[in-house]
């Protein structure tokens, strides 16, 4: 079996119903959902001019491998109604593999760990609640930690 952390996100239509639906969606397609994170109100990343976002992360269990995931993940964007208009634009599901077991993938189409997840606080955030100890397997750093140096870098930035 394997385990794999899902961020997921939305800020178009019902957001709450567009979260609950793919979770639902997950369950039915061989994702056990072990951890769900609480969801969170973002500020739109990368392309700001929209929506606020919803955003959380959970854990599931599974016995699809990580490629396995990535399409069932991609299907249920589609299934859903997603349109891909522009990188970063406004979605009605986005959701993407943060982890698989401590797996390094570095596919054309497939990146693993998530290679923007250090800079999201959205991510990292809810991931500290449901794996606070979890190490970044290329990082060698725990989640909880990636959190409090990114505070730190938000902070400097700030104050110049
Ligand atoms: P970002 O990945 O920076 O959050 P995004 O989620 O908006 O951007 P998408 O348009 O949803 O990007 O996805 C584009 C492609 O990213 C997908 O078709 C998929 O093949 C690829 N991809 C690479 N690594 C991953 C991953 N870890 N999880 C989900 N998709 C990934
Ligand atoms: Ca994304
Ligand atoms: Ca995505």
């Amino acid at each position: 079996m394997n385990k794999v952390y899902v961020a997921f996100g939305t800020n178009m239509g019902d957001k709450n119903k567009n979260i609950e639906k793919a979770i639902e969606m997950m369950k039915d397609r061989g994702l056990k959902v072990i951890k769900i994170s609480q969801v969170y109100k973002t500020e739109p990343y990368g392309y700001t001019a929209q929506p606020e976002f919803l955003n959380g992360v959970l854990e599931a269990i599974t016995s699809l491998d990580a490629v396995d995931v990535l399409k069932t993940l991609l299907e249920i964007e589609k299934d859903m109604g997603r349109v891909r208009e522009f990188k970063w634009g406004p979605r009605i599901i986005d959701l993407d593999i943060l982890f698989f077991n401590d797996d390094v993938i570095d596919e054309k189409d497939l990146k693993v760990p998530h290679p923007d997840m250090q800079n999201r606080e959205f991510v990292l955030k809810p991931l500290c609640e449901i794996a606070p100890d979890f190490i970044h397997p290329v990082l060698k750093k725990s989640i909880k930690n990636m959190l409090l140096e990114l505070n730190l870098k938000n902070k400097q930035k700030w104050e110049g």
